[in-house]
């Protein structure tokens, strides 16, 4: 079963039926290797059930089922943790309403298709192996073929084109697949290789074989503590660091190493040495809209909730009972000129971290559990797509592409190379890192996405992730777009795309696109974990939702939907006492009403 994982990921199939034939996508390896046509397009039923042997908060067993009264729930937000939320609720019998102050449900997994019918995407989105309750999900809403199996490998771009990879393809499964992928990367040299390999078996991970749980707490008792400072007190090099564990920290959580906490990597360094599948890479066939936050509308839709796009919720509307205690009375909600008030016997707040902040009544942050939600901060992110009108990941010789390009001009051939190679769409399939941009990772989606990206008769698309994302939030978008995309001015300050892939010089940019989101993840800096909210908050009919929330995952599409399955369970399990409250709040309300008339 390891094994099949490990080899697959090639595709070879048109896209649809006037588009021609074409070859899509290489991994680094398979630029070296003959190729292997084998299709692999969904969640195979082959992939090991990650709950055995695994921590307990991070894959919770099925829900019982509900036999308590039918709750009216009112959640804010259509990103995935109020989609999630959403889907376990309506399973359970309850009726649920979803607010959305944006005109595209999502969030940060959101999508839209721009006048001009690009795909505009809030971020690239890559799904880990580890994905139990992501992949539990897209099955239920019948999205689980929606996804795209890569080679399982970690592949590294490195200046001129060099591959540095962490290959996980290997016969034996967890640990040894990783054990070996470590051992052999190319992406390190031996002494780097061997510190390397000496702070990982010190490392909480080497628990994690025998004890999940009792290794999930180590590390979360690591959160004190930068990644940088627990990796080199194990031994671990600054080379090490700089090469392989800051694109992936930047992957991960948008910051370094040095602000990165230890936690929040060791989390995931846990599950891929434990788990064979954990560290291979799925992406979505095509845009979210279309592959994941679509079927999930859907679904939701079929079982009677509701959407209602551009209401924002301006104010949580409380109380307080006789004995002080705090109760939400309602939801006051404004679309353009429109405003309404909502009710509902349970209030699910699914934001983001500065939605949550503008939201809470300021009153509420006497109680420490509300005002912690304010230690977070989120991080910046910009996301830049760039259209090509060639291949640009194809790695090609670049003496012979010097020589193509010069035989080319020289015989006016220019628009016939152009054409070969629009007509052979190739290069690598696959989440790329690089140490040496400043998007520390990226993807061609032409490529890797091939239903919505791959477009006859143009090139590569690349989504680069730009972190740290600061220094680009005050640029204007023409700026970025030409650091990112750089051909070569004499003042370029940066080493970009043309440094990462040479050969890929002579071909432009034809379209492009800038996205910045002010602030994205939580900063999962150290010391911050203790300040996540618990998704059951100290008032009876409010709860919390959101991949920032307290959840055993990092702050991810898996994270989001951890936390609407364990924002669920919460409602659930107060089905008595929040119908209680609703029938006390309407007496009340009648006897308001009574003594008015009197
Ligand atoms: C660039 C980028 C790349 C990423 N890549 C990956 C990846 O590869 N893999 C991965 O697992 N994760 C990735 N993530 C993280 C992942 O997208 C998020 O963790 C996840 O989508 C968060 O979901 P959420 O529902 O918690 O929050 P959000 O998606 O932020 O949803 C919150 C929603 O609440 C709405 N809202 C807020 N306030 C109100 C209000 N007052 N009224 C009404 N609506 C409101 C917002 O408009 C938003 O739609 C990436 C994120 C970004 C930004």
């Amino acid at each position: 079963m390891a094994a099949a994982a490990a080899t697959t990921a090639s595709l070879c199939f048109p896209v649809n039926g006037n588009r021609t034939h074409f070859r899509v996508g290489f991994s680094a390896n398979q630029l070296r290797r003959p190729r292997r046509l084998t299709v692999r397009s969904d969640l195979d039923s082959d992939v090991s059930d990650m709950r055995v042997n695994a921590p307990k908060g991070l894959f919770p067993p099925e829900p019982e089922h509900y036999k308590g009264p039918k709750l009216k729930v009112a959640i804010i937000g259509a990103g995935l943790a109020g989609m999630s939320t959403a889907v376990e609720l309506l399973d359970q019998g309850h009726e649920v309403d979803i607010y959305e102050s944006r005109p595209f449900i999502g969030g940060k997994v959101g999508s839209f298709v721009d006048k001009r019918g690009n795909h505009i995407e809030m971020g690239l989105h890559v799904f880990f192996g580890c994905y139990n309750n992501l992949f539990r999900l897209l099955k239920k809403v019948g999205a689980d073929k929606n996804l795209l199996v890569k080679d399982h490998t970690h592949t590294f771009v490195n200046k001129g084109g060099e591959i540095g990879e962490l290959d996980f393809r290997f016969p034996i499964g967890a640990p040894i697949h990783g054990m070996r992928a470590f051992l052999t990367t190319n992406q390190l040299g031996t002494y780097d290789k061997a510190r390397n390999a000496l702070a990982l078996a010190l490392s909480p991970v080497v628990r994690a074989l025998v004890d999940p749980d009792g290794a999930m707490q180590i590390i979360r008792d690591l959160d004190n503590v930068s990644f940088s400072e627990w990796f080199m007190s194990k031994g671990g090099t600054r080379k090490s660091i700089q090469r392989m564990w800051d694109p992936v920290a930047y992957a991960l959580g948008f910051i370094d190493c040095d602000n990165i906490s230890a936690r929040c990597m060791l989390t995931i360094f846990s599950l891929f040495a434990t788990k064979t599948e954990a560290s291979l890479l799925r992406m979505l066939k095509g845009s979210p809209d279309v592959y994941l936050s679509g079927p999930i509308k859907k679904y939701i839709m079929d079982k009677g909730g509701r959407f209602h796009l551009r209401w924002g919720c301006r104010e949580i509307l409380y109380d307080r009972s006789a004995d002080g205690g705090i109760y939400v009375t309602g939801l006051a909600m404004s679309k353009a000129t429109q405003k309404k008030t909502v009710k509902a016997d349970a209030y699910v707040a699914a934001c983001d971290v500065p939605g949550i902040k503008r939201l809470l009544p300021q009153n509420w942050r006497e109680s420490q559990f509300f005002d912690n939600i304010y230690k977070l901060v989120g991080v910046p992110v910009v996301t830049v797509q760039l259209r090509y009108n060639g291949w640009v990941t194809e790695l090609r010789d670049l003496e012979r592409a010097r020589l193509e390009n010069l035989i080319c001009f020289a015989f006016k051939f220019i628009n016939s190379e152009m054409a070969r190679q629009l007509r052979q769409a190739t290069g690598l399939d696959n989440l790329l890192y690089t140490p040496d941009a400043d998007f520390s990772c990226f993807a061609d989606l032409a490529l890797a996405s091939p239903e919505d990206y791959y477009l006859e008769g143009q090139g590569s698309l690349l989504q680069c992730v730009l972190t740290p994302g600061d220094p680009y939030m005050p640029l204007p978008n023409d700026e970025i777009i030409k650091r990112v995309s750089k051909q070569y001015e004499a003042n370029a300050c940066v080493i970009q795309v043309l440094t990462l892939f040479p050969s890929s010089q002579g071909l432009e940019v034809t379209w492009s696109s800038v996205v910045k989101i002010g602030q994205s993840l939580y900063r999962e800096g150290p010391g911050k974990d203790p300040f996540r909210p618990d998704q059951k908050t100290p008032i009876n009919n409010f709860f919390l939702a959101g991949s920032y929330t307290k959840q055993d995952y990092i702050d991810s599409m898996e994270g989001a939907t951890l936390s609407g399955r364990q924002a669920s369970a919460y409602i659930c399990s107060a089905g008595e006492e929040l119908v209680a409250l609703r029938k006390a709040l309407a007496a009340n309300e009648e006897s308001q009403q009574v003594a008015a008339l009197v």
